[in-house]
């Protein structure tokens, strides 16, 4: 089962995708299942998701977005919607102008996250708000969460990001956007089982995106588990 941890769904000033749209890539692509949360700039809504759900029922797994800022709201959501049956939470501390290190601003955040048994994904690019030391020190408070760090700290905190990953188990490093050689090295250091695979669409060309998959990853068992066995098992999928 191949299984895309990232996309995006909905429509902000410049980018959209509807439901069907992202089913249409992934038919392309040969991907089975995907990952959705809305846009995050501006006044997001995660009803974004709920209608690429009802619009493609059985292709994606619902995650929402969270602005921490906004306290106890993002926390009732949290529920409402794990109620529901949304399996993940989306940060993205730049956008959103928090450190990811911050645990006094996210706590109630996680708190819900780790009762609700959600993944968690952030923005894990190379900057300053959400570097690999800050994916650490969530990892470590909560260490029954499984955290994605999308784009693995590429490029200049990638090598933090994958000691970050050796040392926390359960500290995964997420491959959307990240080229291939990053992927390739991040597998040799740390084995398959620490490597999730993702698209950032429509922030790529999707295709393009699964297929550097191919060429990057060896073994028919180490593609398998980068793109799909491994996050099956964190969303408890079989
Ligand atoms: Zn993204």
């Amino acid at each position: 089962m191949i299984i895309d941890s990232h996309s995006h769904v909905g429509t902000r000033i410049g980018s959209t995708q509807t439901g069907p749209e992202l089913r249409a890539r992934m038919d392309e692509a040969g991907v089975d299942l995907a990952c959705i949360f809305p846009h995050v700039e501006g006044g997001f809504t995660n009803d974004d998701v709920d209608e690429a759900v009802a619009a493609v029922p059985g292709r994606f797994i619902p995650f929402l977005a969270v602005d921490p800022w906004f306290g106890d709201r993002a926390v009732v959501e949290i529920h409402e919607r794990a109620d529901r049956g949304y399996r993940g939470v989306k940060l993205h501390p730049t956008i959103h102008g928090y450190n990811l290190a911050d645990l006094d601003l996210l706590a109630p955040v996680l708190d819900a996250v780790r009762e609700r048994r959600l993944v968690l994904l952030s923005h894990g690019a190379d900057d300053v708000l959400n570097a690999p030391p800050a994916f650490a020190k969530v990892a470590r408070a909560y260490p029954e969460v499984p955290v994605l760090m999308a784009h693995s700290g590429v490029f200049r905190t990638h090598e933090q990001a994958i000691e970050a990953a050796r040392e926390l188990p359960n500290l995964y490093l997420e491959a959307a956007r990240v080229p291939a050689f990053e992927i390739a090295h991040q597998i040799r250091e740390l084995g398959p089982e620490k490597t999730i695979w993702g698209s950032d669409s429509p922030f790529s060309d999707y295709s393009w995106e699964f297929e550097k998959m191919r060429r990057t990853v060896d073994s028919d068992e180490a593609h398998q588990l980068v793109c799909g066995g491994n996050l099956a098992r964190l969303l408890e999928l079989t």
